[in-house]
C-alpha cells in the first residue's frame, strides 16, 4: 500500500486540527508538511501538539515554497484568498491540492478552476460521506417531484463562520436546481423582509441561521399541496468532514490533472 504524504494549510484552524487528526488516524497517509499563515506566532510548533495530540515532529511552517518537495497533496481549508494562492503555488509544481475553504466569488471560484488544466484539483462544499449521499439523494427528489413542489433550503453554523449561505446550502440547491433544469443564481432568494409579495414559482430560497458551536445542519424542503418532504444532515463532529478530506488526498494521489470532487471520491457521480 502506497503511503501519501499529506501537506495542511490552515493548520492552526478549526478544520485543520481536526485534519492533522484525521491524518493521524490514517492507515494509507502521513503527514508531511503543517502550514500556517507566515505571520502566525504558531510558526515552528509541533503540529500534532497543536492538534492536542502527541509532538508528531513536524513543525509548522509559514512557506509552502520552500516545502512544496516535501508532500503529494496539500489539504486546503482556510479562507479564499489563501487558497488562490497556495492552487497558483501547487499547480506550477504538479502538487495534487484538496480544496475544502468556502466563499468564493464567481470570479476566485473561475480562477480556481482554470488551475485543473495544470494538476489535479479536488473540491468540495463538504467532505462528509452523508452530505454527498444527499446531495444524490435530491436530485432524485427533484427530478421525481418536478415544478409542483416549492424548494427551501435551510442551513445552521456556528457563530464564527463568515459566509452564508453555507457552500453546503449552495451545493444542495445547485443539485435540486440541475435536477430541474433552473439557472441557480436567477431562481436564488437569499432573504426576505417586509412585503415579499407571494412566493415566486420555481425559486429556491435559502434560510440561514448563526450561533453557538453548531457544526452544521442543512435541510431542504420540498414543499407542495398537503405535503412536505425534508431531506436533512446534522453534522455533529468536523472529523467527518476531515476524514473525507484525507480519503480525497489519498484518491487523488494517482489522478491525472482536472477537477473532481467528493461524490467522484466515492464513486457517486451517475453513470459511475
Ligand atoms: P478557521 O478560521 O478556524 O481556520 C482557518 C485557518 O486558516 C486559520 O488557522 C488561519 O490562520 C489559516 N489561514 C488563513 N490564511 C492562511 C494562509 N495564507 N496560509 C496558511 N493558513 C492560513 O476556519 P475553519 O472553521 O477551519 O474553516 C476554514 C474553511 O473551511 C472555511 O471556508 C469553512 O467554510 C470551510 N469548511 C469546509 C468544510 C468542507 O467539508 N468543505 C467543512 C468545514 C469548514
Amino acid at each position: 500500500m502506497t503511503t501519501t504524504r499529506i501537506a495542511i494549510t490552515g493548520a492552526a484552524g478549526r478544520m485543520g486540527k481536526m485534519l492533522i487528526e484525521a491524518v493521524s488516524l490514517a492507515s494509507n497517509a502521513t503527514l508531511a508538511v503543517a502550514l500556517e499563515r507566515p505571520e502566525s506566532s504558531l510558526i515552528g510548533a509541533d503540529a500534532g501538539e497543536l492538534a492536542g495530540l502527541g509532538a508528531c515532529g513536524v513543525k509548522v511552517s509559514g512557506s509552502l515554497e520552500s516545502c512544496i518537495n516535501d508532500f503529494d497533496v496539500l489539504i486546503d481549508f482556510t479562507a479564499p484568498q489563501a487558497t488562490l494562492a497556495n492552487a497558483k503555488v501547487c499547480a506550477a509544481n504538479q502538487k495534487a491540492l484538496v480544496v475544502g475553504t468556502t466563499g468564493f466569488t464567481h470570479e476566485e471560484e473561475e480562477t480556481l478552476l482554470a488551475y485543473q488544466s495544470q494538476t489535479a484539483i479536488c473540491k468540495a462544499a463538504n467532505f462528509s460521506t452523508g452530505v454527498n449521499v444527499c446531495l444524490n439523494l435530491l436530485e432524485k427528489a427533484a427530478k421525481a417531484l418536478g415544478d409542483d413542489y416549492d424548494v427551501e433550503v435551510y442551513e445552521a453554523h456556528h457563530r464564527h463562520k463568515v459566509d452564508a449561505p453555507s457552500g453546503t446550502a449552495l451545493a444542495m440547491g445547485q443539485s435540486v436546481a440541475d435536477a430541474l433544469g433552473r439557472d441557480l443564481p436567477a431562481v436564488s432568494v437569499y432573504g426576505r423582509e417586509g412585503q415579499t409579495g407571494a412566493r415566486e414559482k420555481e425559486t429556491i430560497g435559502f434560510a440561514t441561521v448563526r450561533g453557538g458551536d453548531v457544526v452544521g445542519d442543512h435541510t431542504v424542503m420540498f414543499m407542495g399541496e398537503g405535503e412536505r418532504i425534508e431531506i436533512s444532515h446534522k453534522a455533529s463532529s468536523r472529523m467527518s468532514f476531515a476524514r473525507g478530506a484525507v480519503r480525497a488526498a489519498t484518491w487523488m494521489c494517482l489522478k491525472d490533472a482536472g477537477f473532481y470532487d467528493m461524490r467522484d471520491v466515492l464513486g457517486l457521480k451517475v453513470g459511475s
